[in-house]
């Protein structure tokens, strides 16, 4: 397994090498978790032994890049300057930390503008991304494809490759391209994967695209509800979510199930992935 790489939403409860070895377990070579408490807040110390073990855990494992995630109540583009403020310290934070584990990704939502219109959103998130990244800096950070639930930001191309084109170190910045969330947002992958994938192609361009969100959703297309379906027992249904899984523009990227299922549930779906890649 190695030009594949499947994982899952993992708990960083006990830390980075039982993530490691918990995903080992379920079967497979990449995996993803929250920074810090998914509803924010502070985050737990760095400790540099676990951080020793879990490096020396990824060669063993051969695992891919972590497509580690920020926390949902982060908000780079609220209205509140005080939470915009909180939010930025969060990333800046989070920067650093990831730094222990260099040249992983860090997957966020853009930001809900909260009624101050989308203009006002992607300037306020490009200023913060133009304050927060570093050149020195080996995380990649990604952009998440948005449902368009409420007033988030990057429910189409067009608005990520907006931020894209503002933030002045944009060699650090990337998609992440959540398929429950492409497909709420009025992106018709089950009829017209390759349309849409030729229009990310055209609008933000395909190099930009490092990791998947492989999730099923409960709604049909265009819904902007972002509810995660089992993989197959949603409404993009199993054999439009095999395409997307062997689509040629997609191998080689990290694939992250972020849908709802308890461990044995995971595995069943990471041993589905293997098996479509290996026949
Ligand atoms: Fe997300
Ligand atoms: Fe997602
Ligand atoms: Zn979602």
């Amino acid at each position: 397994m190695s030009d594949f790489y499947i994982g899952n939403h993992l708990s960083s409860s006990k830390g980075y090498a039982a993530m490691a070895k918990m995903e080992e377990k379920l079967g497979g070579n990449t995996f993803a978790f929250f920074t810090r408490n998914p509803r924010g807040g502070k985050a737990k110390d760095i400790d540099e032994k676990d951080i020793e073990k879990f490096l020396q855990l990824s060669e063993e494992y051969k695992l891919g890049k972590l497509v580690a995630h920020a926390p949902y109540t982060m908000n780079l583009c609220a209205a509140k300057e005080d939470i915009r403020a909180f939010s930025r310290e969060m990333v800046r934070d989070d920067m650093r930390r990831m730094e222990y584990t260099p040249g992983n990704y860090y997957n966020f939502h853009p930001g809900s503008h909260v009624g101050q219109g989308v203009e006002k959103g992607i300037e306020l998130i490009v200023e913060a991304l133009n304050d927060i990244l570093d050149e020195n800096q080996s995380t990649t950070v990604l952009l998440e494809t948005m449902a368009g639930k409420g007033s988030e930001v990057g429910r189409s191309f067009e608005e990520l490759r907006e931020i894209i084109d503002r933030v002045e170190l944009n060699e650090k910045l990337g998609v992440c391209f959540d398929t429950c969330h492409v497909w709420d947002g009025g992106y018709d992958i089950v009829n017209n994967l390759d349309g849409v994938l030729d229009e990310f192609d055209r609008v933000i361009g395909l190099d930009r695209l490092c990791a998947v969100h492989f999730n099923d959703s409960m709604n049909d297309c265009g819904a902007h509800k972002d509810r995660h379906e089992k993989i197959g027992q949603g409404k993009i249904g199993l054999e439009a979510m095999k395409r997307v899984a062997l689509h040629p523009a997609l191998q080689g990227k990290p694939f992250i199930l972020e849908t709802p299922n308890d461990d044995d549930g995971y595995a069943a779906e990471i041993a589905m992935f293997k098996k479509w890649h290996l026949g």
